[in-house]
Protein backbone atom coordinates (compact mmCIF):
# COMPACT_ATOMS: atom_id res chain seq x y z
CA UNK A 1 0.00 0.00 0.00
CA UNK A 2 0.97 3.69 -0.55
CA UNK A 3 1.59 6.23 1.79
CA UNK A 4 -0.21 9.38 1.62
CA UNK A 5 3.27 11.07 0.63
CA UNK A 6 3.38 8.94 -2.41
CA UNK A 7 -0.01 9.27 -3.35
CA UNK A 8 -0.11 12.65 -3.65
CA UNK A 9 3.33 12.89 -5.74
CA UNK A 10 2.92 9.76 -8.01
CA UNK A 11 -1.14 9.51 -8.96
CA UNK A 12 -2.31 12.71 -11.06
CA UNK A 13 -4.43 10.51 -12.87
CA UNK A 14 -7.66 9.88 -11.82
CA UNK A 15 -10.68 7.47 -12.02
CA UNK A 16 -13.95 7.34 -11.84
CA UNK A 17 -16.32 4.43 -11.91
CA UNK A 18 -19.77 4.70 -12.81
CA UNK A 19 -22.16 1.89 -11.68
CA UNK A 20 -25.87 1.25 -12.07
CA UNK A 21 -28.32 0.32 -9.78
CA UNK A 22 -32.17 -1.35 -9.68
CA UNK A 23 -32.43 -2.03 -13.38
CA UNK A 24 -30.36 -1.72 -16.83
CA UNK A 25 -31.96 1.00 -19.54
CA UNK A 26 -31.57 3.79 -16.95
CA UNK A 27 -29.05 6.21 -19.19
CA UNK A 28 -25.30 5.04 -17.28
CA UNK A 29 -24.29 5.27 -21.05
CA UNK A 30 -25.16 8.60 -21.37
CA UNK A 31 -24.40 9.84 -18.00
CA UNK A 32 -21.17 8.67 -18.06
CA UNK A 33 -20.77 10.27 -21.49
CA UNK A 34 -21.86 13.33 -20.23
CA UNK A 35 -19.64 13.33 -17.15
CA UNK A 36 -16.74 13.01 -19.75
CA UNK A 37 -18.31 16.13 -21.83
CA UNK A 38 -18.37 17.65 -18.55
CA UNK A 39 -14.74 17.31 -17.68
CA UNK A 40 -13.29 17.11 -20.85
CA UNK A 41 -15.11 20.98 -21.12
CA UNK A 42 -13.19 21.73 -17.20
CA UNK A 43 -10.07 21.51 -19.32
CA UNK A 44 -9.24 18.23 -18.45
CA UNK A 45 -8.15 14.98 -21.09
CA UNK A 46 -10.66 12.18 -20.50
CA UNK A 47 -11.30 8.63 -21.55
CA UNK A 48 -13.81 6.55 -21.31
CA UNK A 49 -13.89 2.52 -20.30
CA UNK A 50 -16.78 0.60 -21.16
CA UNK A 51 -16.11 -2.81 -19.71
CA UNK A 52 -19.07 -5.54 -20.66
CA UNK A 53 -19.21 -8.33 -18.20
CA UNK A 54 -19.99 -10.88 -20.53
CA UNK A 55 -17.74 -13.76 -22.30
CA UNK A 56 -18.18 -12.94 -25.89
CA UNK A 57 -14.29 -11.64 -26.52
CA UNK A 58 -16.06 -8.77 -28.37
CA UNK A 59 -19.41 -7.60 -29.31
CA UNK A 60 -19.11 -8.92 -32.68
CA UNK A 61 -21.06 -11.97 -32.85
CA UNK A 62 -24.07 -10.91 -31.01
CA UNK A 63 -27.48 -9.75 -32.52
CA UNK A 64 -28.26 -6.49 -32.79
CA UNK A 65 -31.93 -7.22 -32.22
CA UNK A 66 -30.86 -8.06 -28.61
CA UNK A 67 -28.20 -6.30 -28.08
CA UNK A 68 -28.04 -3.04 -30.14
CA UNK A 69 -25.45 -2.16 -32.63
CA UNK A 70 -22.20 -3.43 -32.92
CA UNK A 71 -19.71 -0.30 -32.76
CA UNK A 72 -16.60 -0.56 -34.84
CA UNK A 73 -13.34 1.30 -33.81
CA UNK A 74 -10.35 2.41 -35.81
CA UNK A 75 -9.00 -0.79 -34.86
CA UNK A 76 -11.13 -2.99 -36.02
CA UNK A 77 -12.54 -3.65 -32.32
CA UNK A 78 -16.22 -4.61 -32.43
CA UNK A 79 -18.05 -3.13 -29.71
CA UNK A 80 -20.48 -2.06 -27.39
CA UNK A 81 -22.70 0.55 -28.53
CA UNK A 82 -21.80 2.61 -25.74
CA UNK A 83 -18.05 3.08 -27.70
CA UNK A 84 -20.05 5.47 -30.16
CA UNK A 85 -21.92 6.95 -27.39
CA UNK A 86 -18.93 8.31 -25.89
CA UNK A 87 -16.86 9.68 -29.11
CA UNK A 88 -19.76 11.39 -30.15
CA UNK A 89 -20.22 13.28 -26.83
CA UNK A 90 -15.61 13.38 -26.45
CA UNK A 91 -15.56 14.28 -30.17
CA UNK A 92 -12.82 12.09 -30.11
CA UNK A 93 -11.70 8.56 -30.99
CA UNK A 94 -11.66 5.60 -28.06
CA UNK A 95 -8.82 3.19 -28.56
CA UNK A 96 -8.82 -0.56 -28.34
CA UNK A 97 -7.87 -0.84 -24.45
CA UNK A 98 -10.87 1.56 -23.75
CA UNK A 99 -13.35 -1.49 -24.29
CA UNK A 100 -12.99 -4.15 -21.97
CA UNK A 101 -14.85 -7.76 -21.61
CA UNK A 102 -15.33 -11.09 -19.51
CA UNK A 103 -14.67 -12.55 -22.36
CA UNK A 104 -10.75 -10.82 -23.12
CA UNK A 105 -10.02 -10.52 -19.49
CA UNK A 106 -10.06 -14.57 -19.39
CA UNK A 107 -9.03 -15.49 -22.58
CA UNK A 108 -5.41 -13.31 -21.40
CA UNK A 109 -5.43 -15.06 -18.23
CA UNK A 110 -6.33 -18.55 -19.67
CA UNK A 111 -4.06 -17.80 -22.74
CA UNK A 112 -0.96 -16.50 -19.90
CA UNK A 113 -1.65 -19.78 -17.58
CA UNK A 114 -1.38 -22.13 -20.94
CA UNK A 115 2.29 -20.26 -21.57
CA UNK A 116 3.55 -20.78 -17.96
CA UNK A 117 3.00 -17.03 -17.52
CA UNK A 118 1.97 -17.43 -14.19
CA UNK A 119 4.70 -19.32 -13.25
CA UNK A 120 3.39 -22.86 -11.87
CA UNK A 121 1.21 -20.65 -9.58
CA UNK A 122 -2.47 -21.79 -9.08
CA UNK A 123 -4.87 -19.02 -11.42
CA UNK A 124 -7.83 -18.21 -9.52
CA UNK A 125 -10.38 -15.35 -10.13
CA UNK A 126 -9.16 -13.30 -7.25
CA UNK A 127 -6.38 -12.09 -7.66
CA UNK A 128 -5.50 -13.12 -11.02
CA UNK A 129 -8.48 -11.92 -13.10
CA UNK A 130 -8.72 -8.54 -10.61
CA UNK A 131 -5.29 -8.14 -11.74
CA UNK A 132 -6.05 -8.49 -15.40
CA UNK A 133 -8.89 -6.36 -15.16
CA UNK A 134 -6.76 -3.16 -13.07
CA UNK A 135 -3.69 -3.46 -15.46
CA UNK A 136 -6.57 -2.86 -18.71
CA UNK A 137 -8.60 -0.22 -16.56
CA UNK A 138 -4.74 1.52 -15.55
CA UNK A 139 -3.09 1.29 -19.42
CA UNK A 140 -4.57 5.06 -19.65
CA UNK A 141 -2.39 6.42 -17.17
CA UNK A 142 0.64 4.57 -18.28
CA UNK A 143 -0.32 5.97 -21.68
CA UNK A 144 -0.12 9.22 -20.35
CA UNK A 145 -3.03 9.45 -22.87
CA UNK A 146 -6.13 11.38 -20.32
CA UNK A 147 -6.30 12.94 -16.80
CA UNK A 148 -9.24 11.55 -15.88
CA UNK A 149 -10.45 7.86 -16.77
CA UNK A 150 -14.04 7.52 -16.67
CA UNK A 151 -15.01 3.47 -16.32
CA UNK A 152 -18.64 2.80 -17.09
CA UNK A 153 -19.19 -0.76 -15.22
CA UNK A 154 -21.78 -2.87 -17.10
CA UNK A 155 -24.49 -4.58 -15.40
CA UNK A 156 -26.86 -3.58 -12.35
CA UNK A 157 -25.43 -4.15 -8.80
CA UNK A 158 -25.89 -7.49 -7.48
CA UNK A 159 -25.51 -8.93 -10.88
CA UNK A 160 -22.93 -11.99 -10.35
CA UNK A 161 -21.17 -10.98 -14.04
CA UNK A 162 -19.88 -8.00 -12.32
CA UNK A 163 -18.35 -8.34 -9.22
CA UNK A 164 -15.19 -8.68 -10.46
CA UNK A 165 -14.96 -5.26 -12.30
CA UNK A 166 -16.01 -4.13 -8.56
CA UNK A 167 -13.72 -5.42 -6.69
CA UNK A 168 -11.05 -4.17 -9.10
CA UNK A 169 -12.42 -0.53 -8.98
CA UNK A 170 -12.29 -1.31 -5.15
CA UNK A 171 -9.42 -2.20 -5.09
CA UNK A 172 -7.65 0.89 -7.00
CA UNK A 173 -9.85 3.07 -4.21
CA UNK A 174 -8.10 1.31 -1.29
CA UNK A 175 -4.71 2.15 -2.75
CA UNK A 176 -5.38 4.91 -4.15
CA UNK A 177 -7.94 6.78 -1.97
CA UNK A 178 -7.77 10.45 -3.33
CA UNK A 179 -7.76 9.40 -6.68
CA UNK A 180 -10.74 7.27 -7.14
CA UNK A 181 -14.41 8.40 -6.88
CA UNK A 182 -17.47 6.14 -7.12
CA UNK A 183 -20.69 7.12 -9.30
CA UNK A 184 -23.78 4.91 -8.90
CA UNK A 185 -26.50 5.56 -11.37
CA UNK A 186 -30.19 4.74 -10.15
CA UNK A 187 -33.71 4.74 -10.90
CA UNK A 188 -36.66 6.17 -8.86
CA UNK A 189 -40.03 4.50 -10.03
CA UNK A 190 -43.35 5.57 -9.72
CA UNK A 191 -45.69 3.47 -9.70
CA UNK A 192 -49.18 4.69 -10.94
CA UNK A 193 -51.04 2.48 -8.67
CA UNK A 194 -48.72 4.68 -5.84
CA UNK A 195 -47.94 8.04 -7.36
CA UNK A 196 -45.13 8.41 -4.80
CA UNK A 197 -41.76 8.21 -6.15
CA UNK A 198 -39.90 5.64 -4.55
CA UNK A 199 -36.54 5.61 -3.04
CA UNK A 200 -36.42 1.78 -1.97
CA UNK A 201 -34.93 0.39 -4.87
CA UNK A 202 -32.16 2.70 -5.00
CA UNK A 203 -31.44 2.35 -1.17
CA UNK A 204 -30.60 -1.44 -1.85
CA UNK A 205 -28.77 -0.90 -4.39
CA UNK A 206 -26.59 1.12 -2.37
CA UNK A 207 -26.52 -1.52 0.54
CA UNK A 208 -25.63 -3.77 -2.19
CA UNK A 209 -22.73 -1.88 -3.48
CA UNK A 210 -22.00 -1.20 0.30
CA UNK A 211 -21.27 -4.99 0.43
CA UNK A 212 -18.91 -5.26 -1.89
CA UNK A 213 -16.88 -2.82 0.17
CA UNK A 214 -17.83 0.17 -1.74
CA UNK A 215 -19.36 3.21 -0.76
CA UNK A 216 -20.76 5.59 -3.35
CA UNK A 217 -19.35 9.11 -3.29
CA UNK A 218 -22.21 10.47 -5.66
CA UNK A 219 -25.58 9.55 -7.07
CA UNK A 220 -27.59 10.13 -10.13
CA UNK A 221 -31.04 9.49 -9.19
CA UNK A 222 -32.55 9.15 -12.47
CA UNK A 223 -36.53 9.38 -12.67
CA UNK A 224 -39.20 10.13 -14.98
CA UNK A 225 -39.96 13.85 -13.49
CA UNK A 226 -38.12 15.99 -11.31
CA UNK A 227 -37.64 14.38 -7.47
CA UNK A 228 -38.49 16.98 -4.86
CA UNK A 229 -36.44 17.65 -1.72
CA UNK A 230 -37.66 15.03 0.57
CA UNK A 231 -36.55 12.96 -1.55
CA UNK A 232 -33.34 14.39 -1.40
CA UNK A 233 -33.08 14.04 2.40
CA UNK A 234 -33.95 10.52 2.07
CA UNK A 235 -31.58 9.34 -0.04
CA UNK A 236 -28.56 11.33 1.48
CA UNK A 237 -29.91 9.32 4.69
CA UNK A 238 -30.26 6.07 3.52
CA UNK A 239 -27.51 5.96 0.86
CA UNK A 240 -24.78 7.87 2.73
CA UNK A 241 -23.95 10.26 0.47
CA UNK A 242 -24.29 14.29 0.96
CA UNK A 243 -26.96 16.07 -0.40
CA UNK A 244 -25.00 18.10 -2.12
CA UNK A 245 -23.71 14.70 -4.01
CA UNK A 246 -26.92 13.67 -4.94
CA UNK A 247 -28.05 14.48 -8.60
CA UNK A 248 -31.35 14.66 -9.42
CA UNK A 249 -31.88 13.42 -13.30
CA UNK A 250 -35.22 13.14 -14.52
CA UNK A 251 -36.23 12.83 -18.12
CA UNK A 252 -34.79 15.52 -20.53
CA UNK A 253 -35.72 16.11 -24.10
CA UNK A 254 -32.65 14.84 -25.45
CA UNK A 255 -29.54 12.68 -24.24
CA UNK A 256 -27.90 15.84 -25.43
CA UNK A 257 -28.86 18.30 -23.23
CA UNK A 258 -27.43 16.02 -20.36
CA UNK A 259 -23.35 17.22 -20.32
CA UNK A 260 -25.11 21.06 -19.84
CA UNK A 261 -27.52 20.04 -17.47
CA UNK A 262 -25.19 18.58 -15.45
CA UNK A 263 -22.93 21.77 -15.55
CA UNK A 264 -25.88 23.54 -14.17
CA UNK A 265 -25.77 21.67 -11.17
CA UNK A 266 -22.06 22.13 -10.84
CA UNK A 267 -21.22 18.32 -10.73
CA UNK A 268 -18.33 18.82 -12.54
CA UNK A 269 -16.73 20.97 -9.78
CA UNK A 270 -18.00 18.74 -7.02
CA UNK A 271 -16.12 15.80 -8.22
CA UNK A 272 -13.35 17.69 -9.29
CA UNK A 273 -13.39 18.51 -5.52
CA UNK A 274 -13.16 15.31 -4.44
CA UNK A 275 -10.98 14.22 -6.61
CA UNK A 276 -8.84 17.14 -5.09
CA UNK A 277 -8.61 19.15 -8.69
CA UNK A 278 -9.33 22.57 -9.79
CA UNK A 279 -11.26 23.42 -13.25
CA UNK A 280 -9.27 24.51 -16.09
CA UNK A 281 -9.68 26.21 -18.81
CA UNK A 282 -11.46 24.44 -22.00
CA UNK A 283 -13.61 24.93 -24.96
CA UNK A 284 -15.87 21.72 -25.29
CA UNK A 285 -18.95 23.04 -23.28
CA UNK A 286 -18.90 26.37 -25.27
CA UNK A 287 -19.26 24.04 -28.36
CA UNK A 288 -21.44 21.44 -27.10
CA UNK A 289 -23.92 24.20 -25.89
CA UNK A 290 -24.08 25.60 -30.00
CA UNK A 291 -24.40 22.35 -30.57
CA UNK A 292 -27.24 22.21 -28.65
CA UNK A 293 -28.50 25.54 -29.79
CA UNK A 294 -28.48 24.13 -33.18
CA UNK A 295 -30.66 21.55 -32.21
CA UNK A 296 -33.49 23.24 -30.60
CA UNK A 297 -33.78 26.02 -33.20
CA UNK A 298 -34.21 23.56 -36.66
CA UNK A 299 -37.17 24.54 -37.87
CA UNK A 300 -37.37 22.48 -41.28
CA UNK A 301 -38.48 19.08 -41.36
CA UNK A 302 -36.56 15.88 -43.53
CA UNK A 303 -38.35 12.95 -43.93
CA UNK A 304 -36.20 9.63 -44.25
CA UNK A 305 -37.31 6.24 -44.28
CA UNK A 306 -34.77 3.91 -42.98
CA UNK A 307 -35.37 0.24 -44.24
CA UNK A 308 -33.87 -2.28 -42.27
CA UNK A 309 -34.94 -5.53 -40.55
CA UNK A 310 -33.56 -5.61 -37.10
CA UNK A 311 -36.41 -3.61 -36.09
CA UNK A 312 -39.03 -6.55 -33.90
CA UNK A 313 -38.53 -7.88 -30.86
CA UNK A 314 -41.29 -9.84 -29.64
CA UNK A 315 -44.45 -7.47 -29.36
CA UNK A 316 -41.97 -4.43 -28.99
CA UNK A 317 -39.58 -2.09 -31.86
CA UNK A 318 -36.34 -0.87 -31.26
CA UNK A 319 -33.65 1.01 -33.23
CA UNK A 320 -30.99 0.31 -31.24
CA UNK A 321 -29.33 -1.84 -33.59
CA UNK A 322 -29.05 1.80 -35.69
CA UNK A 323 -28.25 4.25 -33.41
CA UNK A 324 -24.92 5.67 -35.22
CA UNK A 325 -26.80 5.73 -38.25
CA UNK A 326 -29.99 8.15 -36.76
CA UNK A 327 -27.15 10.14 -34.68
CA UNK A 328 -25.59 10.75 -38.18
CA UNK A 329 -28.47 11.59 -39.69
CA UNK A 330 -29.37 14.05 -37.02
CA UNK A 331 -26.23 15.73 -36.58
CA UNK A 332 -26.49 16.69 -40.20
CA UNK A 333 -29.45 17.87 -40.50
CA UNK A 334 -29.14 19.99 -37.28
CA UNK A 335 -26.44 21.34 -39.20
CA UNK A 336 -28.13 22.61 -42.37
CA UNK A 337 -31.06 23.78 -39.91
CA UNK A 338 -33.46 20.92 -40.03
CA UNK A 339 -34.61 18.11 -38.04
CA UNK A 340 -34.78 14.27 -39.50
CA UNK A 341 -37.98 12.46 -39.25
CA UNK A 342 -36.86 8.90 -39.55
CA UNK A 343 -39.29 6.40 -39.86
CA UNK A 344 -38.66 2.23 -39.76
CA UNK A 345 -39.84 0.41 -42.68
CA UNK A 346 -38.86 -3.21 -42.42
CA UNK A 347 -37.78 -4.50 -45.01
CA UNK A 348 -39.26 -7.97 -45.44
CA UNK A 349 -42.58 -5.66 -45.96
CA UNK A 350 -41.74 -4.82 -49.27
CA UNK A 351 -40.66 -8.60 -50.63
CA UNK A 352 -43.70 -8.37 -52.30
CA UNK A 353 -44.57 -4.94 -52.85
CA UNK A 354 -46.50 -3.57 -56.63
CA UNK A 355 -45.25 -0.43 -58.41
CA UNK A 356 -48.24 1.29 -56.53
CA UNK A 357 -47.25 -0.16 -53.03
CA UNK A 358 -44.12 1.18 -53.54
CA UNK A 359 -45.89 4.62 -53.97
CA UNK A 360 -45.71 5.06 -49.95
CA UNK A 361 -41.96 6.37 -50.73
CA UNK A 362 -43.38 9.36 -52.36
CA UNK A 363 -43.69 10.63 -48.90
CA UNK A 364 -40.29 10.69 -47.63
CA UNK A 365 -37.11 13.05 -48.45
CA UNK A 366 -34.83 10.51 -48.51
CA UNK A 367 -34.44 7.16 -48.38
CA UNK A 368 -31.59 5.11 -46.77
CA UNK A 369 -30.36 1.00 -46.00
CA UNK A 370 -28.32 0.87 -43.33
CA UNK A 371 -25.89 -2.34 -43.15
CA UNK A 372 -26.70 -6.10 -42.66
CA UNK A 373 -26.26 -9.84 -43.35
CA UNK A 374 -28.15 -12.75 -44.50
CA UNK A 375 -31.08 -13.09 -46.84
CA UNK A 376 -33.83 -11.60 -44.28
CA UNK A 377 -35.61 -8.63 -46.24
CA UNK A 378 -32.96 -8.69 -49.40
CA UNK A 379 -35.25 -8.82 -52.51
CA UNK A 380 -37.54 -5.96 -50.24
CA UNK A 381 -34.54 -3.65 -49.75
CA UNK A 382 -33.85 -4.19 -54.01
CA UNK A 383 -37.27 -2.76 -54.97
CA UNK A 384 -36.94 -0.45 -52.84
CA UNK A 385 -33.70 0.86 -54.20
CA UNK A 386 -35.24 0.48 -57.44
CA UNK A 387 -37.92 2.74 -56.67
CA UNK A 388 -35.58 5.61 -55.65
CA UNK A 389 -33.19 5.01 -58.47
CA UNK A 390 -36.15 5.95 -61.22
CA UNK A 391 -38.19 8.09 -59.14
CA UNK A 392 -35.40 10.48 -58.30
CA UNK A 393 -35.62 10.17 -54.35
CA UNK A 394 -32.31 10.54 -52.82
CA UNK A 395 -30.81 7.54 -51.51
CA UNK A 396 -28.01 6.46 -49.41
CA UNK A 397 -26.54 3.25 -48.74
CA UNK A 398 -24.83 1.90 -45.87
CA UNK A 399 -22.21 -1.27 -46.63
CA UNK A 400 -24.84 -3.87 -47.83
CA UNK A 401 -26.81 -0.68 -48.72
CA UNK A 402 -23.94 -0.13 -51.02
CA UNK A 403 -23.90 -4.04 -52.38
CA UNK A 404 -27.66 -4.00 -52.95
CA UNK A 405 -27.25 -1.29 -55.23
CA UNK A 406 -24.45 -2.93 -57.23
CA UNK A 407 -26.87 -5.91 -57.64
CA UNK A 408 -29.86 -3.67 -58.40
CA UNK A 409 -28.19 -2.39 -61.47
CA UNK A 410 -27.08 -5.62 -62.72
CA UNK A 411 -30.34 -6.87 -62.46
CA UNK A 412 -32.62 -4.82 -64.07
CA UNK A 413 -29.83 -2.07 -65.88
CA UNK A 414 -27.87 -4.94 -67.74
CA UNK A 415 -31.07 -7.40 -67.18
CA UNK A 416 -29.03 -10.09 -65.34
CA UNK A 417 -32.08 -11.52 -63.40
CA UNK A 418 -30.08 -13.82 -61.06
CA UNK A 419 -27.37 -11.25 -60.28
CA UNK A 420 -26.86 -11.59 -56.27
CA UNK A 421 -24.38 -11.60 -53.66
CA UNK A 422 -22.55 -14.86 -52.85
CA UNK A 423 -23.34 -13.88 -49.12
CA UNK A 424 -27.20 -15.63 -49.92
CA UNK A 425 -26.89 -17.14 -53.80
CA UNK A 426 -23.79 -19.36 -53.93
CA UNK A 427 -23.97 -20.61 -57.11
CA UNK A 428 -25.23 -17.04 -59.12
CA UNK A 429 -23.96 -17.12 -62.73
CA UNK A 430 -23.15 -13.27 -61.74
CA UNK A 431 -22.19 -13.00 -58.43
CA UNK A 432 -21.53 -9.25 -58.68
CA UNK A 433 -20.98 -9.41 -54.90
CA UNK A 434 -18.44 -11.58 -53.81
CA UNK A 435 -16.64 -12.96 -50.52
CA UNK A 436 -13.06 -11.40 -50.40
CA UNK A 437 -10.24 -14.14 -50.91
CA UNK A 438 -9.10 -14.29 -48.15
CA UNK A 439 -12.26 -14.76 -46.32
CA UNK A 440 -12.91 -17.88 -47.84
CA UNK A 441 -10.75 -19.68 -45.45
CA UNK A 442 -12.11 -18.63 -42.70
CA UNK A 443 -15.48 -19.12 -43.18
CA UNK A 444 -14.47 -23.05 -44.21
CA UNK A 445 -12.88 -23.29 -40.82
CA UNK A 446 -16.01 -21.41 -39.46
CA UNK A 447 -13.92 -18.62 -37.62
CA UNK A 448 -16.44 -15.94 -37.45
CA UNK A 449 -15.76 -13.65 -34.43
CA UNK A 450 -13.27 -10.75 -35.37
CA UNK A 451 -12.17 -11.98 -38.74
CA UNK A 452 -14.21 -10.00 -41.25
CA UNK A 453 -12.59 -6.82 -43.00
CA UNK A 454 -13.00 -4.75 -39.77
CA UNK A 455 -11.81 -1.04 -38.77
CA UNK A 456 -10.08 2.03 -40.65
CA UNK A 457 -9.05 1.67 -44.06
CA UNK A 458 -7.60 4.20 -46.52
CA UNK A 459 -9.60 5.31 -49.41
CA UNK A 460 -9.36 7.42 -52.28
CA UNK A 461 -11.86 9.46 -54.07
CA UNK A 462 -12.39 10.55 -57.94
CA UNK A 463 -11.54 14.44 -58.35
CA UNK A 464 -15.07 16.06 -59.34
CA UNK A 465 -17.04 13.20 -57.60
CA UNK A 466 -19.74 13.71 -55.42
CA UNK A 467 -18.69 11.50 -52.60
CA UNK A 468 -15.19 13.51 -53.52
CA UNK A 469 -16.75 17.45 -53.50
CA UNK A 470 -18.63 16.19 -50.05
CA UNK A 471 -15.06 15.70 -48.36
CA UNK A 472 -13.58 18.41 -49.98
CA UNK A 473 -10.53 15.94 -50.15
CA UNK A 474 -8.80 13.11 -52.02
CA UNK A 475 -7.96 10.71 -49.22
CA UNK A 476 -10.17 9.49 -46.67
CA UNK A 477 -9.78 6.65 -44.08
CA UNK A 478 -13.41 4.92 -42.85
CA UNK A 479 -14.40 2.08 -40.51
CA UNK A 480 -15.19 -0.82 -42.32
CA UNK A 481 -16.93 -4.26 -41.05
CA UNK A 482 -18.04 -6.44 -43.94
CA UNK A 483 -16.89 -10.04 -45.59
CA UNK A 484 -17.95 -9.22 -49.23
CA UNK A 485 -17.06 -6.95 -51.84
CA UNK A 486 -17.57 -5.84 -55.25
CA UNK A 487 -16.20 -8.37 -57.52
CA UNK A 488 -13.57 -6.94 -59.35
CA UNK A 489 -14.54 -9.04 -62.37
CA UNK A 490 -17.70 -7.24 -62.74
CA UNK A 491 -16.02 -3.49 -62.28
CA UNK A 492 -16.72 -3.22 -66.23
CA UNK A 493 -20.20 -4.22 -66.37
CA UNK A 494 -21.10 -1.81 -63.50
CA UNK A 495 -20.21 0.82 -64.61
CA UNK A 496 -21.70 0.52 -68.22
CA UNK A 497 -24.74 0.10 -66.13
CA UNK A 498 -24.28 4.08 -64.90
CA UNK A 499 -22.82 3.43 -61.32
CA UNK A 500 -19.32 5.01 -60.78
CA UNK A 501 -17.23 3.86 -58.60
CA UNK A 502 -16.08 7.16 -57.11
CA UNK A 503 -13.79 5.91 -54.05
CA UNK A 504 -11.30 2.86 -54.50
CA UNK A 505 -8.75 1.31 -51.59
CA UNK A 506 -5.27 3.26 -52.74
CA UNK A 507 -4.91 -0.16 -55.38
CA UNK A 508 -7.40 0.46 -56.85
CA UNK A 509 -8.90 -3.08 -56.25
CA UNK A 510 -11.41 -2.89 -53.79
CA UNK A 511 -14.83 -1.23 -54.58
CA UNK A 512 -15.53 1.69 -51.78
CA UNK A 513 -18.39 4.20 -52.72
CA UNK A 514 -20.46 3.80 -55.76
CA UNK A 515 -22.89 6.81 -57.22
CA UNK A 516 -24.44 7.83 -59.94
CA UNK A 517 -23.41 11.58 -61.58
CA UNK A 518 -25.38 14.42 -60.56
CA UNK A 519 -27.16 14.87 -64.29
CA UNK A 520 -27.97 11.62 -63.83
CA UNK A 521 -29.99 11.30 -60.16
CA UNK A 522 -30.03 13.94 -57.19
CA UNK A 523 -28.08 11.74 -54.62
CA UNK A 524 -27.89 7.66 -55.55
CA UNK A 525 -24.86 6.81 -53.63
CA UNK A 526 -23.47 4.14 -51.08
CA UNK A 527 -20.18 3.16 -49.26
CA UNK A 528 -19.10 -0.33 -48.53
CA UNK A 529 -17.80 1.57 -45.43
CA UNK A 530 -19.70 2.47 -42.67
CA UNK A 531 -19.56 6.58 -42.45
CA UNK A 532 -21.59 6.21 -39.18
CA UNK A 533 -19.00 5.38 -36.96
CA UNK A 534 -17.08 8.86 -37.64
CA UNK A 535 -20.29 11.05 -37.39
CA UNK A 536 -20.09 13.59 -34.57
CA UNK A 537 -22.45 16.28 -33.06
CA UNK A 538 -19.60 18.60 -33.06
CA UNK A 539 -18.62 17.36 -36.50
CA UNK A 540 -21.14 16.10 -38.48
CA UNK A 541 -20.48 13.50 -41.59
CA UNK A 542 -19.87 14.64 -44.81
CA UNK A 543 -21.67 12.46 -46.64
CA UNK A 544 -24.19 12.25 -44.12
CA UNK A 545 -24.44 15.83 -44.66
CA UNK A 546 -24.68 15.45 -49.20
CA UNK A 547 -27.25 13.85 -48.36
CA UNK A 548 -29.17 15.64 -46.19
CA UNK A 549 -28.90 18.47 -48.45
CA UNK A 550 -29.85 16.49 -51.23
CA UNK A 551 -33.49 15.61 -49.04
CA UNK A 552 -33.74 19.35 -48.82
CA UNK A 553 -33.14 19.87 -52.43
CA UNK A 554 -36.41 17.74 -53.30
CA UNK A 555 -38.68 19.46 -50.85
N1 LIG B 1 -23.36 -8.69 -45.27
C1 LIG B 1 -22.48 -7.86 -46.00
C2 LIG B 1 -21.04 -8.30 -45.89
O1 LIG B 1 -20.69 -9.05 -45.04
C3 LIG B 1 -22.62 -6.42 -45.56
C4 LIG B 1 -22.16 -6.20 -44.16
C5 LIG B 1 -22.67 -4.90 -43.58
O2 LIG B 1 -23.61 -4.30 -44.07
N2 LIG B 1 -22.06 -4.46 -42.50
O3 LIG B 1 -20.21 -7.89 -46.69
Amino acid sequence: MYSLRDIMKKNKHKYIFIVGGVMSGIGKGVTSASLGTLLKGKGFRVNLIKVDPYLNVDAGTMNPTEHGEVFVMDSGLETDQDMGTYERFLNQKSIHEDYITSGMVYKTVIDRERNLGYKGKCVEAIPHIVHEIKDRIMQSEKDKRSDITIVEIGGTIGDYQNIMFIEAARRLKIERPTDVAFVLVSFLPQPSSIGEMKTRPTRIASQTLNSYGVQADFLVARSEVPMDQKRYEKLALSCNVPKEHIVGASDSESIYDVPLDLDTKRVGESILNVLSLKPRKGTHLKEWKIFVQKTKRAKKVVKIAIVGKYFDTGDFVLSDAYVSVIEALKFSAYTCGARAELTWLNSKDFEKATKKDLTVFEEYDGILVPGGFGETGIEGKLRVIEYARKNNIPYFGLCYGMQLMVIEAARNVLGWKDAHTTEIDPKTKHPVIDVMPEQKEKLAEKRYGGTMRLGAYPAQLTKGSIAQKAYGKEKISERHRHRYEVNPEYIQNIEQAGLVFSGTSPDGTLMEIAELPKKEHPFFLGTQFHPEFLARPLDPHPLFTAFIKATLGKK
